[in-house]
């Protein structure tokens, strides 16, 4: 690991201005991702700004929904009283994610800011255009059985790896941050960018700019929702693909759908067309099949995860027969 400084300011301000200035620092939180980095040598910061020290971890009622700190822990804001009567979506996808250990120390920022876990993004022998712009893509011709069926390009076709990330794109959740030019809202759809040429930027964060908080506006999602995750171990292990499905329904007709999918893409994976699909229609196995063909027009799969093709519109419809069933 590379030597560092290491600060720990109190205020905000202090905190933006000290990663703002200065090309090789970066904030830190709970560090379960950025530590990993730099134990491996693919982050090298030479300056961390600690900020677990300002005052960002509140869940408080605000605009009519909900406004999660950046700093609340992901365990936190699974067990909050009004996070499980509000969000339950929210709450099943971050108890899907790494492990209770992690979850007591990983934040809500951070999990957002999570890198992808293309293993050859973590292998410094490898070419990888998101760790070494201009290297080439280790991947695509590689080991891709984890890879995006949406959304990719020719640079790069990892996937983003947080579950949590793809309830708040799915609850139409929006990231509050302050930067050396103020604040500024984020839609949680635009957060996170698509790879295109420029694969090194996962987010639209410019430098310096703090996450402070996620809005969550209240919604009619509070029964028929579930988030399903499909991996290769019960536990502790990235999605190979998963579902947030939410319904609204009243006399067994849907009057509102959302729906995102996870490990599919460089971002949370937002089914808007499928969501309308479901609109009007009964909450029957065959509507939930037709939203699932909606939704996977358009993949493209790479050698070894074809298989991708088909765990999507199953996984699909098994979140929404059982969020349909959920209440
Ligand atoms: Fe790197 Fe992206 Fe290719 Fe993985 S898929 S090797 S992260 S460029």
């Amino acid at each position: 690991m590379n030597q560092f400084q290491y600060v720990r300011p109190t205020k905000s301000q202090a905190a933006i201005e000290a990663v703002a200035k200065d090309p090789n620092a970066t904030f830190i939180a709970g560090g379960t991702n950025l530590v990993d980095l730099m134990k491996r040598g693919i982050a090298t910061p030479q300056k961390l700004v600690d900020i677990n020290r300002l005052p960002l971890n509140k869940i408080e009622r605000e605009n009519n929904g909900l406004r999660i700190g950046a700093l609340a822990l992901n365990a936190t804001v699974a067990d909050d009283k009004q996070v499980r009567e509000r969000q339950p979506l929210l709450a099943q996808a971050l108890n899907a994610g790494a492990s209770a250990q992690l979850r007591n120390m990983a934040t809500v920022g951070g999990n957002m800011l999570q890198r992808t876990r293309c293993s050859y993004f973590y292998d410094l022998a490898m070419p990888c255009n998101k760790r070494e712009p201009g290297s080439g893509c280790g991947a695509l011709e590689g080991i891709n059985r984890m890879h995006a069926i949406f959304g990719f390009s020719d640079k790069c076709i990892a996937v983003h790896p947080s579950d949590m990330s793809v309830a708040l794109v799915a609850l139409d959740a929006t990231v509050l941050v302050t930067g050396p030019k103020g604040e500024r809202r984020i839609p949680f759809a635009d957060f996170h960018r698509l790879p295109g040429d420029t694969p090194e930027k996962d987010t639209n964060l410019e430098k310096g700019e703090l996450i402070t908080a996620v809005d969550i506006p209240d919604g009619p999602f509070t029964k028929y929702v579930h988030y399903q995750k499909v991996r290769e171990r019960a536990s502790y292990a990235f999605a190979l693909l998963s579902v947030a499905a939410a319904l609204d329904i009243e006399n067994n007709t849907i009057k509102a759908a959302r729906l995102a999918m996870g490990g599919v893409a460089h971002k949370p994976w937002r089914l808007t067309a499928a969501e309308q699909s479901l609109v009007g229609k009964p909450a029957t196995e065959a509507s939930f099949r037709q939203a699932a063909e909606v939704a996977m027009q358009g993949a493209k799969a790479f050698k070894y995860n074809a298989y991708k093709l088909k765990l999507g519109p199953n996984t699909i419809v098994q979140a929404l027969r059982t969020a349909a069933s959920a209440a």
